[in-house]
């Protein structure tokens, strides 16, 4: 069996490539529908303030529960949505569920913000800006209650046009965030001339901070950065108590990861909110 495998490898290889290419191209299909027929969910991961130990924000995070092969994680088809350009209609849809979402949970007196991601792409965009710019008007929520995750690829090619590009979200009242700080390229001064409010630190150098020094000195550093620029600080990927600590110890803002709650829906949030579940040390 082994000798007629290897007869023809190159013949072999073309046809598993093909049916891959092939299970592409069907998933973009079924992606277009599924963003038509609003079949995508959103789930939202809590953010909690560690000055008062409760849980003031969320994170909106997609979901695509296929029906044939099961969840599938959006790293997977949110490049595909950029590609076939269809993460405008995407984006737009999760917004207009957060939004929906977030005017729930304020009609019972929760106070929370919630945040949107945005992907590079989308920063320039002027379809999508007009677009966001239609559902914000038509609702009554507030808008400081939004935040934009933006990610330092998003912002990193033209620095001045970035800040433009952003100054449009910050004129509707829209808080922008620094997602997933630290594996991209940001110099000190670019930071400081984005209008930013949050920069979340990346889960890479989070998870081992309270045992690896090297990581412990990073954050620190960057949570010390920030607060002199004058941005709250997010920590993402908390997934141990004795890290909670350190952040706690180091002076940062907010704490997200698995610990403090993984990715919910709409309503376990709300009973989250109203509960307020104490992860006090
Ligand atoms: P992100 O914005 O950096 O989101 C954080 C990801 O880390 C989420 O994965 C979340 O479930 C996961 N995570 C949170 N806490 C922990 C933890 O303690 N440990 C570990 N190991 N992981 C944790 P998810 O939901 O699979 O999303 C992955 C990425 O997909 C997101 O990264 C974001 O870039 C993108 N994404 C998700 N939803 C959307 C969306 O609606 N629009 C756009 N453009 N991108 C989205
Ligand atoms: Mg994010
Ligand atoms: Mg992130
Ligand atoms: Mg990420």
């Amino acid at each position: 069996a082994t000798a007629l495998r290897n007869a023809e490898p190159w013949h072999i290889h073309l046809a598993d490539e093909q049916t891959e290419v092939e299970r592409q191209i069907s998933l973009m299909g079924e992606l277009d529908v599924a963003i038509d027929l609003g079949e995508l969910e959103v789930v939202y991961q809590p953010k909690l303030d560690l000055k008062t130990d409760r849980i003031t924000s969320v994170e909106a995070l997609v979901r695509w529960n296929h029906p044939q092969r099961g969840p599938l994680r959006p790293d997977l088809f949110i490049p595909m949505a950029e590609d076939a350009n269809r993460i405008c209609d995407l984006t737009l849809y999760v917004l207009q569920r957060t939004i929906d979402d977030l005017a729930a949970w304020c009609q019972r007196g929760l106070v929370v913000s919630a945040a949107v991601n945005i992907s590079a792409k989308l920063v320039y965009s002027n379809e999508f800006i007009d677009k966001a710019k239609r559902i914000l008007t038509e609702t009554g929520i507030p808008r400081n209650r939004l935040i934009f995750e933006v990610t330092e690829s998003a912002t990193i090619d033209d620095p001045s046009a970035a800040v433009a590009a952003l100054q449009h979200f910050r004129d509707l009242g829209i808080a922008i965030s620094m997602d997933d700080y630290g594996t991209g390229q940001s110099t000190l001064t670019y930071l400081k001339q984005l209008p930013l409010s949050e920069l979340k630190i990346d889960r890479s150098f989070v998870q081992h901070a309270h045992e690896d020094a090297n990581d412990a000195l990073l954050v620190q550093s960057t949570i010390d950065l920030a607060h002199r620029l004058g941005l709250r600080v997010v920590a993402e990927g908390v997934e141990d108590r004795s890290c909670l600590t350190f952040l706690r110890e180091a002076g940062c803002d907010l704490a997200q990861g698995y610990l403090i709650g993984r990715p919910t829906s709409p309503e376990e949030i709300r009973e989250m909110l109203t509960s307020h579940t104490s992860l006090a040390a």
